[in-house]
């Protein structure tokens, strides 16, 4: 059934992302924001506004009730989670399906298999993915992840089943450190997720971040999108990211891509999500499953022209996917900047006003970002203000017209990222594709 009214339940850039989705075709919007996002772009751009509470997100949108009762006041027939928030709430699609209202996101059991990271790990073996050797499973005794970690080799890494944003992770040289650890590790895991359950495995020294953009109709059929490298880290955060990956042969792209795509079948996975793998020595390693839209899907949108919020509603809407997996091509390269209102050299979050505000534009150059002139840049969340993303034929002529791009970006009135990125540009080894998951954080010690 076709949607009429989607009610967007974020805020920033990827509200005004899912808005402008929405309304090129013909659907109506509903934003619904926090005390201090009355004056967000995409709150100004939607059909209608909502205001479901005070500036903590917690009471704000992470507040079920609220969000749920907007929907039934603006009757709006579908919610779009974005990525945060509640997008990962298996509780929450089930609220949002049990009011008759359209979940635009995969079905609450996948969901929360994947959220999982123990039942994560567990179903992608399953699958037939390749997984990071380690505990089949939860550890609970230190006696087990010795045996484990004297099986595989230190460095090992102990993980929080409940684990996200990068954190409740510690890794272990050695047999001595690993009780302290193991004890630290679920001590932490309980405090910040309310869950102990840790699992082990193997520390890859030095790898690289690829992920597979898949999408799935729910009906047994998957295609995979490609990948996108986001080996560009600091503290487990992605800060730039590309597509396709600069060290991926095609012949090793399809053969991932074709297991992903296979593996979701099976599972019978509907929408958009990204399957992790870390990659060393050519081979890929399964560490994570997101069930949402990433941050950084533009860059594969601009190398396989899917609009994928698109494609996202479409399949909510019960249709079949728009495209089969020979339809996918991908062609040329794209990257993503990630801007945030941080000092460039300690990352101290600098929100203020938006004095003064020009984005670039051109060929291939495209902007996601709620900010105006006089924009006032909220202190509650996240610190990302916008995304530049950049395209070119070739991997060379993307980078040179990034370069252009970044020129042109005036945000002035905070301190930005963008002469991060701009240092990043003239480094050799990213120039050249060189680099891990390690290399951006050793590259910002050797400076400061
Ligand atoms: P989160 O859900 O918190 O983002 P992930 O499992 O996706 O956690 O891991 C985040 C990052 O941590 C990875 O991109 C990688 O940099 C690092 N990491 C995770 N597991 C390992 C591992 N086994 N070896 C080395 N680095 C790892």
């Amino acid at each position: 059934m076709a949607i009429e009214k989607i009610l967007i339940a974020n805020r920033g850039e990827i509200a005004l992302r899912i808005h402008r989705a929405a309304h090129e075709m013909g659907i109506k919007t509903v934003a619904v924001h926090s005390t201090a996002d009355a004056d967000a772009m995409h709150v100004r751009l939607a059909d209608e506004a909502i205001c479901i509470g005070p500036p903590s997100a917690t009471d704000s949108y992470l507040n079920i009730p609220a969000i749920i009762s907007a929907a039934e006041i603006s009757h709006a027939d579908a919610i779009h989670p974005g990525y945060g928030f509640l997008s990962e709430n298996a509780q929450f699609a089930e609220i949002v399906e049990s009011h008759n209202i359209k979940w635009i996101g995969p079905k609450p059991e996948h969901i929360r298999t994947m959220g999982d990271k123990v039942e994560a790990k567990r179903s992608a073996g399953a699958l037939g993915l390749p997984l990071v050797p380690g505990s089949d499973g939860a550890i609970e005794d230190v006696a087990e992840a010795k045996a484990i970690a004297r099986e595989i080799g230190y460095p090992v890494i102990i993980k929080a089943a409940s684990g996200g944003g990068g954190r409740g992770m510690k890794v272990v040289n050695s047999e001595e450190e690993l009780e302290t650890q193991m004890q630290q590790a679920g001590s932490e895991a309980k405090a910040a997720f309310g869950d102990a359950t840790v699992y082990l495995e193997k520390y890859l020294g030095n790898p690289r971040h690829i992920e597979f953009q898949i999408f799935g109709d729910g009906n047994g059929n998957a295609v995979h999108l490609g990948e996108r490298d986001c080996s560009l880290q600091r503290r487990h955060q992605k800060v730039l990211e590309e597509a396709p990956s600069p060290v991926l042969a095609t012949a090793e792209r399809d053969r991932m891509g074709n297991i992903c795509a296979k593996a979701m079948a099976d599972m019978g996975y509907r929408g958009a999500g990204t399957i992790e793998f870390l990659w060393e020595n050519g081979e890929f390693y399964f560490i994570e499953m997101n069930t949402r839209l990433q941050v950084e899907h533009p860059v594969t949108e601009m190398i396989t022209g899917i609009d994928l919020v698109r494609e996202q509603i479409r399949v909510a809407e019960g249709k079949p996917l728009s495209f089969t997996q020979e339809d996918v091509t991908f062609t040329g390269h794209a990257v993503e900047c990630r801007i945030n209102a941080e000092d460039p050299q300690t990352f101290m979050p600098s929100p203020g006003t938006v004095s003064w505000y020009h984005p670039p534009g051109g060929l291939y150059v495209r902007v996601d970002s709620g900010l105006y002139h006089g924009y006032k840049v909220p202190p509650y969340y996240d610190s990302m203000i916008a995304k530049l993303i950049v395209y070119g034929q070739t991997r060379e002529g993307c980078l040179m017209r990034l370069r252009r791009a970044l020129g042109e970006f005036v945000i002035e009135g905070m301190k930005t990222t963008i002469p991060l990125h701009q240092r990043l540009l003239e480094e050799p080894d990213f120039q050249n594709g060189n680099y891990t998951i390690k290399w951006l954080e050793e590259w910002l010690a050797k400076d400061a």
